[in-house]
This record gives structure tokens, sequence and C-alpha cells, in this order.
């Protein structure tokens, strides 16, 4: 739901801005993935100059109603801020979601930053942060666009993985609206490696930026993790697979976004019981504050220090087995780790499995790109964002950049500003 009630709203806003210092010293900024001008922003908000204030983060960002409500704000811009060294920071993520809202509800233009028409033609695969940041900046410049999508809209996993209780998908479709509005075109149900292959846009257009994400769940390698009521939590929040949770007692394995979310959903829609093991401490949990406690008032157990190591069952799954584990220093690792503590085991009984220990890409599809890949899987990209393929970019979580929204879309950006450099180049060979 678009922030209601704004007029109200907007002192509410209004005495937050004025708690901002305005440094002159961007510590904010530095924070951000994005590099938004964090306190010239929210100058504007001070006197009440909105539009001028989304103009201001436009220059860098075109989620800005997506970032503000989800992006971990804690670890970047408002873990930066100043006033949070003696006290709270500034709330800068509401102040972003609410200029980023005023832009949809006032229909304030994303300015362009070209009205020159470039001769050149993009395509972008993909249509999560990555791939709409790509594709903003290219026709912002006067690149003709096309977005190739698998599915029958746009977002990616701000669709397909974030649960609206965190992202309304009002908001989601408005701004992506707003995004499809500057001139982009969209091929949807379109899926590479399915409809076409890389070659054929080769030949077809001048460039091409590739964002396919990679949310596909990584398996833990323990036994029993085969049987029956064993899920990926991506795939379970992606494809809503239709499993009837009332009453049940689930077990979720892992620490981060995607732990937090499919737990959350689930006890949503009715289990009984819903347990999140986590093998680190909770000050070591990568999901947000906010979030942990959100689950906990929700219901939602958590057990710390701990960790699964089998699933038991005769077809399907009955119990798990954990372990304790001790957070132990060791040398060339940055955070103490988890060792198990031997004779600690216990067994847990539950109906479902739910893995959240990680995200990768999908295998089938980045082998058979021919282009280069890491160690990890990722697409190998240079400092220029370019695949081993020279006409060929890519971005975000297929290549195995900071797995956050305000990351992908930042290095959706950076490409874009690649591609340009190389068209450019090009031009004059
Ligand atoms: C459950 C969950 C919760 C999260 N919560 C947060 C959060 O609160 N804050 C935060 O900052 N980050 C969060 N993240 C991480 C964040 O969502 C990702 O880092 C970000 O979405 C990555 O953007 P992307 O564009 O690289 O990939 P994606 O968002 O995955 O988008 C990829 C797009 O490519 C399309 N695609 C895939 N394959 C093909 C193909 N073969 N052909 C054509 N199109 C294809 C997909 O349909 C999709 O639209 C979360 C992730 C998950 C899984």
């Amino acid at each position: 739901m678009i922030q209601k009630n704004m007029e109200y709203c907007k002192e509410e806003i209004n005495k937050k801005a004025e708690y901002c210092l305005g440094c002159k010293v961007k510590m904010c900024t530095k924070g951000c993935p994005l590099g938004n001008d964090i306190t010239q922003f929210i100058a504007y908000v001070k006197e009440k100059k909105y539009e001028q204030a989304y103009h201001i983060l436009c220059n860098t960002s075109v989620l800005s109603p997506i970032c503000g409500r989800i992006c971990p704000h804690k670890s970047q811009c408002e873990g930066a801020c100043v006033r949070g060294i003696k006290g709270d920071p500034v709330c800068i993520g509401e102040l972003e979601a609410y200029v980023g809202d005023m832009g949809i509800e006032k229909q304030y233009q994303i300015p362009k930053f070209s009205e020159e028409k470039k001769e050149k033609r993009i395509a972008v695969i993909g249509g999560g942060p990555a791939g709409l940041t790509a594709a903003a900046w290219l026709i912002r410049n006067g690149y003709e666009v096309t977005i190739y999508e698998k599915y029958d809209k746009l977002g990616g996993i701000l669709r397909h993985g974030i649960p609206e209780f965190r992202l309304e998908k009002e908001i989601l479709d408005k701004q992506i609206q707003k995004i499809i509005d500057l001139g982009i075109k969209v091929q949807y149900q379109k899926s590479l490696g399915k409809d076409y292959v890389l070659e054929a846009l080769e030949k077809e257009y001048d460039a091409i930026f590739l964002g396919i994400g990679a949310n596909i769940s990584a398996k833990m390698g323990i036994e029993g993790e085969e049987l029956q009521g064993v899920y990926g939590g991506n795939e379970l929040l992606e494809y809503k697979l239709p499993i009837e949770y009332i009453g049940k007692k689930v077990v979720v394995i892992g620490g981060g976004n995607v732990a937090m979310d499919t737990a959350r959903t689930i006890k949503r829609l009715g289990a009984k019981e819903v347990n999140i093991v986590y093998r680190r401490a909770e000050k070591q949990m990568p999901a947000e504050r906010k979030e942990i406690e959100a689950a906990k008032q929700e219901g939602i157990q958590f057990l710390f220090q701990t960790n699964v190591i089998k699933v038991i069952g005769a077809n399907k799954v009955e119990k798990v087995e954990c372990i304790k584990t001790e957070l132990v220093k060791k040398e060339g690792e940055a955070r103490e780790v988890p060792v198990d503590i031997i004779g600690s085991n216990f067994i847990m009984d539950t109906d479902y499995v739910v893995m959240a220990v990680g995200s990768k890409p999908e295998e089938g599809i980045v082998h058979s790109l021919g282009l280069e890949l890491t160690s990890k899987g990722n697409i190998k990209i240079d400092e220029n964002y370019r695949t081993s393929r020279k006409k060929v970019f890519a971005g975000g979580d297929i290549c195995g950049v900071k797995a956050t929204v305000a990351w992908a879309s930042r290095s959706g950006r950076e490409a874009a500003r690649a591609i340009m450099q190389f068209l450019e180049e090009g031009k004059s060979n």
C-alpha cells in the first residue's frame, strides 16, 4: 500500500529529516552501495521540496521506494550515519521510501540524462534489480533497450522471493511501470537457453547485459537431504509450492534473508511450530536485526549455535538430528568458526525441512552460455563488468556480487556505463 495519508505523514517525515545533521563528510553516502547523495535529498525533504529530493535520488538509483523498504540499512547507510555513534541513526530508509512513494503518487518523472537518440541497441536478459537498473541507465542515456524476461512480470526476487509483508506488490508494480515507461521494450516469457541463445542475441544487438540472478538453493550435502519433505527456501518462495502447513512442524536451516522470509511465510500459512536452526551465534546472523525481532514476535523459535547433521525418515521427513556448536577462533578466518561439540547431539521431530543455507546460479543455464565461470560457478566478469565474450556484460547475483538489491542495482548501473563506453569506443574504430 502506498504510504496512505501522506499529508499526515509529512509532519512525521519532516521531523525525521530535521534530525539529519547534513554532514559535510557524507559517511551515509559512503555506506550506500549506490552512493545516493543522502544528506542532499534529506536537505530537500527538510524544505518540503520533494520533487527535487526525488531527482537527487534518481541521479544514482531507480529503485528508491524498494531500497527504502528492504535494504539492510543498518549495515549500509544507517550503519554509517554519524548520528548513530551516540544514539539512533537517521531513518534514511524510511525517508527514501517516502520520497520514492511521492515519485509514484505525484508521478514525478525519472529524468533522462540525454535527449539524443543513439543508434545502438542493447538486450538486457533478466528483469530483476540488476537488469532493471541497467536498462534504465541505458535508456536514460538515449540507447534502445529490450528486456528479455522468463516470467510474465518483471522484478526478479523482488517479486518471486521477498514476501508481500515486506515489499508490497502494488509499490513494486508501480515502480517497475515507471521504469518501463522510460521507453524500454519488454519481451516477456522469453527464457535464455530455452527460447533463444546468446549467439543469436549477439548478432541482433550491439551489446548484451546478463542479469539472470542466482536463485537456486544450495544443498548441505547431509544424509537424508533427498527425502520427501525437504525443500529449498528459494524454490519454496519462487514457485509457491502447494504445501499444507496447517498444524505442521517445520525446521528452517540458515540465518539470512531466505531463512527469515521462508520461516515467516510458513508461519503465516498456519504452521504450528517453526524452528530456525543456525550454526553460528545470534549476533552473527546475516539477516537484519528488525527481521529477526519480527520473526521472534511472530512466534518463530531460534536454535542458535546448532547444526543439522542428518534428516531422518522412512520415505518422508520425520526428524532431524542436530548437534550444538561452539565458536572457535581460527587462524586466517575473519570471524569465529562454529565447531560441533561432540556428544551434544539431539533429535527434533519435524514434518518439513527447509534449506536456506545459500543461493547459487542455475547450473544448466550458466554452463550452456559458453562464458568463463568463477570457481563458485558464477559468471566471471572483469572490472568493467565484461564477461569472456566481447559484447556480453553481466551483473547482480549471477556474478556473485554481494547479494543485496542495492549491490545488484549498482552493478547494473555500472555495467550500463561500461557498455556505453564500449559502444562509444566502437564508433571511432
Ligand atoms: C528470499 C530472499 C529475500 C531477500 N531479501 C533481501 C532484502 O531484504 N534486502 C536486500 O537488499 N536483498 C535481499 N535479497 C537479495 C536480493 O533480492 C538479490 O540480491 C537481488 O534480487 C539480485 O538481483 P538480480 O537482478 O541479480 O537477480 P534476480 O532478482 O534474481 O533477477 C533475475 C531475473 O532474471 C530472470 N531470469 C532468470 N533466468 C532467466 C533466463 N534464463 N532468461 C530470462 N530471464 C531469466 C528472473 O526471472 C528474474 O526476473 C533477498 C533474496 C532472497 C532470495
